[in-house]
């Protein structure tokens, strides 16, 4: 699914956020106008930009307007969007998705092999608080849930606790989910911060790959990040943050796996949640496939035991972005629905599956690289 497109901007100077529509007519703030058929000939000031598939050839005005776009079909009435001054129309909010992601930062103190978005080291945090600051007041009241990623969002420092206090405010009865690796945590008073938050409504999905240290920091490619993760997860439980572990499955966590569902019973028994995650596709995991690839069909004695012991502890246990016939049947009732609507993709066997309903499908990058077990149930 699209989420950006481009065309040729005129008399943008700084970022444009705003709601969209098609309705020249309308008079709510902030709104951004697409013309399919031309530029309306009245009423363009109303609009903090106007988004047309024209050329610009004839036109003088002196309002913000993106020319030659040559796509809206992604874009939905309400959906909120940022159009910048090189004609880049993203989109940051889609008003009929319940999986609506804010990119904290593409900066990371860890460069994990397997990472689905690899870090940038650009100063990026200042303009993406700017937009979000503006996009957050704009965002329904009723929104379910908001997943904060990167990157990894605490180097936002003092704007990631902005960040969430600007939501809370704003959006008092959203789940926020906080994507990330815990290492700052390991600092008390970053945690003892984040508790003074108050926000119930917050959780934190924190990876645990390991429960060895070397492992870990060879997994995320960082030294002492394990005891640093590991710290941190201690010290937010110190003041009851709520916690979800992560693990991803792959050639380097599957042969500790059964120890590793063992550490974490047994040292971090209080998190809320613990979900064992399939591979993705993309970023740097085509790049180091070698080291990480199997296939899913040949991890399942493991996932299982890892699993089934969690659960028996009476632990929340999930799995994430594996389809139904790859897992044994026995472990259905932890398989969620977790690939996110616009990169959830099936196969075209999938069409004549009769589990196509319950099951979560591939990610759109996984339709290249997947396990070569999955058959239709007929
Ligand atoms: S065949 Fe496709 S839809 Fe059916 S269980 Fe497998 S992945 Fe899911």
């Amino acid at each position: 699914m699209l989420l950006r497109t481009r065309g040729i901007s005129i008399n943008i100077e700084e970022p444009v956020v705003g709601r969209i529509t098609r309705n020249a007519g309308y008079t709510g703030d902030n709104s951004i106008l697409i013309c399919e058929n031309g530029l309306p000939s009245s009423r363009i000031e109303k609009f903090a930009c106007v988004l047309t598939n024209q050329e610009s050839t004839d036109w003088q005005g002196d309002h913000p307007v993106v020319f030659k776009v040559p796509s809206f079909e992604h874009l939905n009435e309400g959906d909120l969007v940022v159009v910048s001054q090189d004609g880049n129309i993203k989109t940051l909010y889609r008003i009929n998705s319940f999986h609506n992601t804010l990119l904290a930062t593409e900066r990371c103190n860890s460069n994990c092999l397997m990472c689905s978005q690899p870090p940038r080291d650009r100063n990026d945090t200042h303009r993406l608080y700017g937009i979000y600051e503006k996009m957050i007041p704009m965002i329904p009241k009723d929104c379910f849930e908001l997943m904060i990623s990167g990157g990894e969002p605490t180097l936002m420092g003092e704007l990631f606790f902005q960040l969430l206090q600007l939501i809370k405010d704003q959006l008092p009865e959203t789940e926020v989910h906080v994507l990330t690796n815990g290492r700052s945590f390991a600092w008390n008073n970053l945690a003892e911060k984040l508790s003074d938050l108050e926000y119930n409504r917050l959780m934190l999905g924190i990876p645990v790959y390991a429960d060895y240290y070397q492992m870990h920091d060879y997994i995320v490619q960082a030294k002492d990040a394990f005891n640093q993760t590991i710290l941190g997860i201690h010290n937010l439980a110190r003041y009851d943050q709520r916690i979800e572990i992560r693990v991803v499955l792959h050639q380097q966590s599957i042969p500790r796996l059964t120890r590793l569902s063992r550490y974490i019973y047994k040292n971090m028994p209080f998190v809320e949640h613990i979900t064992f995650m399939g591979l993705e596709y993309i970023g740097y995991t085509p790049y180091n496939i070698d080291k990480l690839w199997i296939d899913p069909h040949d991890y399942m004695d493991e996932l299982g035991e890892a699993v089934e012991f969690l659960s028996g502890q009476g632990m929340n246990v999930s799995i994430y972005n594996s389809q139904l016939c790859v897992l044994p049947e026995a472990l259905w009732k932890y398989a969620k629905k977790s690939i996110s609507d616009w990169k959830q993709s099936y196969l075209p066997e999938c069409e004549r599956c009769n589990k196509l309903s319950d099951c979560g499908g591939l990610f759109t990058w996984n339709l290249k690289k997947h396990s070569e077990h999955i058959r239709p149930f007929a």
